[in-house]
This record gives structure tokens, C-alpha cells and sequence, in this order.
């Protein structure tokens, strides 16, 4: 927990309504705010004895209403009747996680830390003007089991992975203070979500798979699945999975061109070697030249990035429809790196734009509040249950 910080005990997803007479805790409310269309449909077969037919179209006013308009609560849900809404009211809730700080960097980013319980707080940063309007960077796990060693989320053990009503909460929270309901307007700011935040996706494939379905839903939040891209440190098993279930865009952290350096600075890579990972990125399901596989290479003074090294990596990528993000490295306190003069990125990218591929420096976001690429982590630890219940018990 951080310093000073009021305590991120949001009672969420679910929360008992106490019996007045008695105190005792009647049945626990069910969070509609993350559940999937089939989801919300079985809950309301399982509370209300509806049928199939009655569930599927209870449960499309109530997609509109959580989804596309960000209700908060039943009242304001015109086209269902007044019994109905109380009944809803008594068995669910619409919850977002709690917002325990929220820093706006002098370029506009801005970094939420949530909380979904006691113990468990994430950072989420949205980037204006990335992507077709702006991008939401989030977290799937809290902590990450990987040590890439120019990571600063990599310092964190994994506490665990976040369920997938916690990673479409990160988008409804930010959509909240973005003001972006309905989730249609035209003048919206996020277009984008990368899971380029804290944990490995891949990791947390289902959970991530649940929550790609719930935000690109046309009836909801609606993003395309072309802008909603899946950061992977090459956990090679499950990529093709990833593009089979998802359909979304495919980004290798990559930032080595031998695999002695890159079992160094991304570890899993002794798992999973260069000619591995590179062959899964041959076979990403939907794979082409409107659909490249983005490479993402963090520029490191005088560790990865030679002139060598710039041919080497055009070399490896070759027949895969690529394009490559450089990224200057973003310094963390403690960090073991520094970052490459901008004369050095910028004749590294030289070398593989002539070679064709598109390789944009990305300028650093948020550096001023910890928010860039990298640099995200929360103070969560892993606490054992008997812990947490005497933490939520306070
Ligand atoms: S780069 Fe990604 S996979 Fe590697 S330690 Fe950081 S969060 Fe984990």
C-alpha cells in the first residue's frame, strides 16, 4: 500500500447487502461491469428463472446500458419497467474499480492506479493523439513472473493475474473521466487499447480473450479489434491461440537480435529462443501487410544498438510483414540501462527504414509521472488469504 494513500478496499466485483434486522449478508450483488454477453445472459437465467429468448434480450437492453452509455445505476434505464429495475437492483450492481490516484503528465498522458479489492492495484495510462485518437495502456496481471531487466513492472512479483471484469474495468474507468459515453459520440479520444501495461498477456490468455470480445463489441464499447493490439514477450506456445480467439493485433517485445543478449534482457526467451518466437510470428493467424506484426525495440546505450545489430534485425525479420517501434529507453529508479543518444536511435532507424520496413522512434509519454513504456508498477505485494481478510475486515 502506498504511503499516506487512503486504503484501495473497493468492494469489487462482488458485495453483500446486510439484512437490516439481523446485519447478516443476504446474497451477493453480481457486477454486471465486465461480464459477456453469454455471462450476463446465464445470470439472469440463474436469478430472474428467465428462458433463453426473455435472458437474450434482457441481457441486450442491459449491454446497451452498461456498455454503450456507462450507466451507473438501474434508474436511469428508461425501456425496462419499474419493477424490473428494482428487481435488477436487488440481485446486481454496475461497479467500477476505485480510482486511488490519478496523475496527468505535462504532455496530457494520464495514469490511473486502481483498485479492485484489498491488495490488488494496477496502473492503466492513457495516451492522447497514439492510434487513430488515443490509446489506453493496460495491465493484466499485477506484477509479472518475467524479469525483462529494462522493465520496471518486471521488479514486481506476480501477485496475480487479473480477472477479465478487472481489465474491461480499466477501459470504463478511463472512458469515465474521459467522459466518452455514449461509447458512439463522435469526438471520442480512445480509439486504441494495447495490452502493453503491467504482466504478460499471454499469461492471461482467456481472461484477455473474455475482455477483447467485451470491448469490441459494435453494441458497446465498440472498438475495432484493428486497434486493440496484444504485447507479448514471445510466450510462443500461445500465440497462435492468441490470433485464433482474437483477432487482435499482434506486438513481440523484442529488443535483442541474438539470443544471447535477449536471454539477458527478456529471460523467457532461454524458454523460448529467436528462431522460436520468429517462426510463431510467421504463422500469427491473419498475419499480412495490412495486418503487420509490430516489433517493439527499446533503444539501450551501447547494449543493443549498433549499426550491426540494425542490419541483423532487418535480416531476422524477413518475410514477415513487419514494422518496428523504437523506443527510447525510459529510465526507472534503480534502472541498470541508460537510454541511446537521439543520433544513435535515429541512425539505427535509418539502417532499417532503407530496408524498407517502417520504423517509427516513439517519442516518450508521461516520463514526468512514470507512465511511459516500462516504467509502470504498483504497490501490490502478494499477501497470503488470512491477510487479506483481516485487511478487509478493518
Ligand atoms: S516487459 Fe512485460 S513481460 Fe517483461 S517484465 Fe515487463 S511487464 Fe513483464
Amino acid at each position: 500500500m502506498i504511503a499516506g494513500r487512503p486504503s484501495g478496499a473497493c468492494l469489487y466485483p462482488i458485495m453483500a447487502k446486510l439484512d437490516l434486522s439481523s446485519g447478516a449478508p443476504l446474497a451477493a450483488l453480481t457486477n454486471l461491469a465486465g461480464l459477456t454477453r453469454s455471462e450476463l445472459g446465464a445470470a439472469l437465467r440463474e436469478r430472474f428463472g428467465l428462458d433463453v429468448k426473455q435472458a437474450r434480450m434482457r441481457a441486450s437492453q442491459l449491454w446497451r446500458w452498461v456498455y454503450d452509455f456507462g450507466a451507473r445505476d438501474f434508474s436511469v434505464m428508461s425501456n425496462i419497467g419499474k419493477e424490473m429495475r428494482t428487481a435488477l437492483a436487488e440481485q446486481f450492481e454496475i461497479a467500477r474499480p476505485k480510482v486511488i490516484e490519478r496523475q496527468v503528465s505535462t504532455d496530457g498522458t494520464r495514469k490511473y492506479l486502481l483498485g479492485f479489492g484489498p491488495g490488488i492495484e494496477v496502473e492503466c495510462v492513457f495516451i492522447p493523439n497514439v492510434g487513430r485518437t488515443g490509446a489506453l495502456c493496460v495491465s493484466s496481471q499485477v506484477g509479472c513472473t518475467l524479469n525483462c531487466t529494462f522493465c520496471h513492472t518486471g521488479t514486481q512479483k506476480l501477485v496475480r493475474n487479473l480477472t477479465a471484469a478487472e481489465i474491461i474495468g480499466q477501459v470504463i474507468a478511463v472512458k469515465d473521466d474521459l467522459e466518452e459515453w455514449p461509447s458512439d459520440k463522435a469526438d471520442r479520444q480512445l480509439s486504441n487499447v494495447v495490452f502493453m501495461g503491467m504482466g504478460e498477456p499471454l499469461y492471461n490468455l482467456d481472461n484477455v480473450a473474455k475482455a477483447i470480445e467485451v470491448i469490441s463489441d459494435g453494441e458497446g464499447i465498440g472498438l475495432s479489434r484493428r486497434r486493440i493490439t496484444v504485447s507479448t514477450s514471445g510466450v510462443v506456445p500461445q500465440m497462435h491461440d492468441l490470433g485464433e480467439q482474437t483477432s487482435a493485433m499482434l506486438a513481440i517485445s523484442l529488443h535483442a537480435t541474438n539470443d544471447a543478449l535477449r536471454d539477458e534482457l527478456v529471460p523467457i526467451n532461454r524458454k523460448y529462443p529467436l528462431a522460436e518466437l520468429l517462426e510463431a510470428c510467421r504463422n500469427y493467424p491473419g498475419a499480412s501487410n495490412a495486418r503487420r506484426i509490430t516489433f517493439e525495440y527499446v533503444m539501450l546505450k551501447g547494449v543493443n544498438d549498433s549499426d550491426d545489430e540494425a542490419r541483423e534485425l532487418v535480416r531476422l525479420l524477413k518475410g514477415i510483414p513487419a514494422k518496428i517501434n523504437l523506443i527510447p529507453f525510459n529510465p526507472w529508479p534503480g534502472a541498470p540501462y541508460e537510454c541511446s543518444s537521439w543520433e544513435r536511435i535515429e541512425a539505427f532507424a535509418e539502417i532499417v527504414n532503407r530496408a524498407g520496413y517502417a520504423s517509427p522512434i516513439r517519442t516518450p509519454r508521461g516520463r514526468d509521472i512514470q507512465a511511459a513504456c516500462g516504467q509502470l508498477k504498483s504497490e501490490s505485494v502478494k499477501k497470503r488469504a488470512s491477510e487479506l481478510r483481516r485487511e478487509a475486515a478493518v
